[in-house]
């Protein structure tokens, strides 16, 4: 059974994108513009928007180990699949362009927005400037079959291509995020702080499941991770967050089941309409968080993840006293896709 940073390094081989831990501070200021003050609580954020390369972003952890995957296996290319402003694919594009892979990204057309910075702007024109090869779906195709489909022509052609699925959030790639729960632990002991809560939003589902297997393994509890849906509806996003943390520790050597359906929390009232679609709150979260801290949330996910935490505590629904830890998962190239947003 593998339970350790390092043995995790040892057994799984990785590519290195993120230079050592990522800082953790405290938000002073925002604690006393929400009102966490009054009630004791206190707000860290850990800055996994500080990637080495690309930008930054939540999605490094997993390419990692997805990308140590890949060049183990003598793959020269990576194919991975996402909407047109996927920071999963900017950083796989990034990624690979360090290492010396070719990258293929299928994007699909998830937000009905149509206004030219959304198409044209943000993280789609960098994938073009990491060099990664785009293809833009036609409607109603199924991104992971056409994935698929190019990297058995590509292999009819003589090259060895890996197909990534959306967002990374394999088993494999969540482990990265196994490694980010024990990271996190050790740098509690650094900080002489214990997070008894630590947020996070859940998209594809990886990042949560990674974490929770990780605290899990620690013997911390699982529901010390608390996210926010932002993609698909609350329910399915828990079934398959269940399932993909169970698959993480199975992959480490330990009981799927010894985790329940009660390990996994997840609030999906701070979606809005859906996936993409910008709300109130987000809007005033990403505002607040800039105006505060000098820190940039993200439009889709970090900015309505961090929405509900505030609704929360404001709602008086996180204990008095809790230390929360805010793990900011980057996205800021979305900003400049969503300017008509903020321009109200
Ligand atoms: C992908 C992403 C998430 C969600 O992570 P999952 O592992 O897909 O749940 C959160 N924030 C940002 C900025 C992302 O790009």
């Amino acid at each position: 059974m593998i339970d350790t940073r390092s043995q995790i390094a040892s057994h799984f081989p990785t590519v290195p994108l993120i230079e050592g831990a990522t800082p953790i501070r405290r938000l002073s200021r925002l604690e006393s513009l929400c009102g966490a003050d009054r009630q004791n609580i206190a707000i860290y954020v850990k800055r996994d928007d500080l990637g080495e390369i690309g930008g930054g972003g939540n999605k490094l952890r997993k390419l990692e180990l997805l990308l140590g995957k890949a060049l183990a296996d003598g793959a020269d290319t990576v194919i991975t699949i996402g909407g047109i402003q996927s920071n999963h694919a900017r950083l796989t594009a990034a990624a690979c362009a360090r290492h010396g892979l070719a990258c293929e990204l299928m994007l699909a057309d998830m937000v009905p927005r149509h206004d030219v910075a959304y198409r044209n702007n943000g993280n789609v024109m960098l994938d073009d400037l990491f060099g990664a090869k785009v293809h833009r779906l036609a409607p109603n195709v199924d991104a992971l079959a056409a994935a698929q489909d190019r990297a058995v022509a590509l292999r009819e052609q003589g090259r060895r291509a890996m197909v990534v699925p959306s967002g990374g959030s394999s088993p494999l790639g969540a482990l990265g995020y196994v490694r980010c729960a024990l990271e996190v632990i050790e740098q509690e002991a650094i900080l002489g702080t214990t997070f008894e809560r630590v947020v996070v939003p859940n998209g594809s589902s990886g990042t949560q499941a990674g974490l929770v297997a990780g605290f899990h393994l620690a013997g911390r509890g699982a529901q010390t991770v608390n996210a926010y849906s932002v993609l698909a509806d609350r329910d399915v996003t828990h079934a398959r967050t269940v399932q993909l943390a169970g698959e993480t520790l199975a992959l480490l050597g330990h009981s799927a089941s010894a985790l329940s359906a009660d390990d996994v929390v997840i609030d999906g009232a701070h979606r809005g309409e859906a996936y993409g679609i910008p709300t109130q709150g987000m809007l005033d979260a990403v505002r607040l968080l800039a105006r505060s801290e000098g820190l940039l949330l993200d439009p889709v996910y970090s900015g309505k993840a961090f929405a509900g935490l505030l609704a929360d505590i404001r709602a008086g629904a996180v204990p008095a006293g809790t230390s929360v830890l805010y793990v900011m998962t980057g996205g800021t190239p979305g900003l400049f896709a969503y300017r008509e947003a903020f321009a109200g």
